[in-house]
């Protein structure tokens, strides 16, 4: 069976965690392993760009999913196309022209290629990993208000809510689990010559973590509505977090999953802290579902 030419259409982005779709490649991983491409899927794939939210687990025609990965198969020569790379192997950009991104499902065992399977995602451990996703993404634009006195000019980035973009102009690493989500951001030599002051962060961050923190309370209490707005329906689309806050539309760009509304947190807080030298700033942002 030649590998699929075309990329996995994914229906995580709405907050599918069902489905049935074909078994399109079953081919195995050398470990003990095979890595399974359906059509379709509601599987969240770990990022080989940009790894931020864990895989789903679930099962695929009753098969346990132990992991879940992002797949390239380049255009490659021959009838049967190019090799099936995986995660790290990938040399290419998420998105890349004339690649076929693929959503693959590891398993323990073997499934037969054209068959029709369920698909089922764990729900639970979903819902953890997008109460933190969407934690994250309000927390950068809390942090973002509450650090804007700090920018001496404007650093010619701004998010949607009108605030000097630190999260982004910052960012060194993003990662989410079932119980937070946490951002490192670097403040250097290249953050202040965009016009940032880190001068008294360390005894300013009591109050910074209290202005955050009202804010992202303000914006649960809202229960503002959250989507993913999505261009298409494969894999390397490019698209949106949106959420209504009461200030104002945000988007965020974002391969992940989301909640549907702040409503279903009973609360969400942070906490800040800089790393002993006072070159990263670390956020530890953790959901409390309802
Ligand atoms: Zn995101």
């Amino acid at each position: 069976m030649p590998l699929p030419s075309t990329s996995t259409q994914v229906t995580f982005p709405a907050g599918a965690v069902e489905g049935r779709s074909t078994v399109l490649a079953a081919e195995p991983l050398g470990d003990g392993r095979y890595a399974v491409v359906t059509a379709e899927t509601p599987f969240h794939p770990l990022d080989h760009s940009w790894p931020d939210q864990p895989a789903d687990t679930g099962s695929l025609g009753g098969v346990a999913v132990r992991d879940c990965v992002t797949g390239a198969v380049g255009p490659g020569p021959g009838p049967e196309g190019g090799a099936l790379l995986l995660g790290a192997d990938i040399p290419v950009r998420r998105g890349e022209e004339g690649w076929a991104w693929l959503v693959v499902h590891v398993t323990d065992e073997p499934v037969a290629v054209g068959a029709e399977v369920e698909l089922r995602v764990d729900a639970d451990r979903r819902a953890a990993l997008s109460a933190a996703h969407t934690g994250c993404h309000l927390l950068a634009l809390a942090l973002n208000e509450a650090l804007a006195p700090r920018w001496r000019k404007d650093p010619g980035r701004a998010d949607a809510l009108g605030h000097p973009d630190f999260d982004s102009l910052a960012m060194d690493t993003s990662r989410m689990d079932t119980d937070a989500s946490t951002d490192t951001y670097r403040i250097g030599k290249s953050l202040r010559k965009k016009g940032f002051t880190s001068d008294d962060l360390a005894a300013d961050l009591p109050a910074l973590t209290e202005a955050v923190n009202a804010r992202l309370a303000s914006w649960v209490a809202a229960d503002a509505p959250v989507r993913v707005e999505a261009p298409g329906p494969e894999l390397t689309a490019r698209r949106r977090w949106a959420c209504d806050l009461p200030e104002g539309g945000a988007s965020i760009f974002c391969g992940g999953t989301h909640l549907h509304h702040l409503g279903e947190l009973a609360a969400l807080s942070t906490e800040l802290r800089l790393s002993e030298d006072g070159t990263e700033l670390i956020a530890v942002t953790t959901p409390k579902r309802r």
